[in-house]
């Protein structure tokens, strides 16, 4: 019945991350990103809507965006809790994610966010790029994210940390040494 968010700028693991703590808790991980991608190779309505913004990595419109949550967080899976990779990503999706947990009676566990470089960042986006063929990790579009993520994003962190939800975290390492991190920020906050 909790709800942990991972949060942190494009690069930073949060995709691993969320993987890691969903296996370890048998609670689902969510990405929106990932959501939006499959909507995209499937040709679905809602696929052409994200298409363009993530191209020219523009974040989707919130109401798209919190309509498909809100469908998604009502699936069986989530019964006992979910981890959120990628939402809330503006101050409107909190406001609708602390709507969301309030009418589903789960409570917000902890706010991970996932420190890197941007040098670091940067590296693992171009690496990424070669091995996965995003379309959105071109080097302008990159750097779009990585802005956006500064204006929008980012500032969001000061709300979750007024709320004694935050935990922040050297993202920097093995995928591994992250986990173990991360993991022991959660037992602390069990
Ligand atoms: P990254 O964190 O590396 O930028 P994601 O896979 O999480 O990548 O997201 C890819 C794209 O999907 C974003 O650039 C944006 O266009 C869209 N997206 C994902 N989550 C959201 C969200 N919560 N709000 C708006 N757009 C989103």
């Amino acid at each position: 019945m909790t709800c942990i968010l991972i949060m942190g700028p494009p690069g930073s693991g949060k995709g691993t991350q969320a993987g890691d703590i969903a296996a370890r808790h048998g609670v689902a991980a969510i990405s929106t990103g990932d959501i939006f991608r499959a909507h995209v190779d499937a040709d679905t309505p809602l696929g052409h809507t994200a298409r363009e913004y993530m191209e020219a990595g523009e974040y989707v419109p919130d109401s798209v965006t919190i309509d498909m949550l809100r469908d998604r967080v009502d699936r069986p899976d989530c019964e006992h809790g979910f981890v959120l990779d990628g939402f809330p990503r503006t101050i409107a999706q909190v406001g609708a994610l602390d709507e969301l947990l309030a009418a589903t009676g789960h409570e917000l566990r902890a706010v991970i966010a996932l420190d890197v470089e941007r040098s670091e960042l940067v590296d693992r986006l171009v690496r990424r790029a070669a091995t996965e063929g995003r379309a959105d990790d071109t080097e302008d579009v990159i750097r779009r994210r990585l802005e956006l993520y500064a204006d929008e994003t980012d500032p969001l962190l000061a709300e979750y940390e007024s709320r004694d939800a935050l935990v922040r975290l050297d993202g920097s390492g093995t995928p591994a040494e992250v986990a173990e991190r991360v993991a022991e920020a959660l037992a602390v906050r069990a």
